[in-house]
């Protein structure tokens, strides 16, 4: 049994999920074309190769689900708040170097076709 984005990883919030989720469909795909059958090759493969990427974009995503979904309307409020200054250009640069560092740490390989 192989596990894959969400299900995988939970990077769910923090502007990775998505990515995470599509690399690891295309090394687990890639892995499986190289192993000719092998499944036990290529999901210890996969795994070893998916791990150490999934586990940075989870760091990244990790306090990202209070702040998105807070519990009380005063903090929603604050929240959007929040929200606009971050999405203010100067912030936005620095948050997207924040997330595409973890969001390209990973060496892929070119698969078979
Ligand atoms: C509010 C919000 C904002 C986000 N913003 C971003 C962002 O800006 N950038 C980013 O990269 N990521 C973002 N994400 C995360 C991103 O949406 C997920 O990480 C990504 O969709 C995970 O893909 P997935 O294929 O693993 O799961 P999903 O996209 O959740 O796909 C799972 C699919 O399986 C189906 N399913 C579930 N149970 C069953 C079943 N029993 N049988 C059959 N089908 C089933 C579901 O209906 C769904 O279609 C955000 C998520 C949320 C909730």
């Amino acid at each position: 049994m192989a596990l894959l984005g969400d299900a995988g990883y939970g990077a769910t919030m923090g502007g990775t999920g998505t990515g995470v989720a599509i690399v690891g469909a295309y090394v687990l795909a890639g892995e499986l074309a190289l192993a000719g059958g092998d499944h036990r090759t290529a999901l210890a493969e996969y795994e070893s190769r998916i791990t150490g990427f999934a586990k940075g974009c989870q760091k990244i995503s990790g306090n990202a689900g209070p702040f998105f979904a807070p519990p009380t309307e005063r903090r929603i409020r604050s929240r959007d708040r929040m929200y606009r200054l971050l999405s203010s250009c100067l912030l936005a640069g620095f948050f997207k170097r924040l997330t595409e560092r973890a969001a390209t740490d990973i060496e892929l390989r070119d698969y078979p076709a």
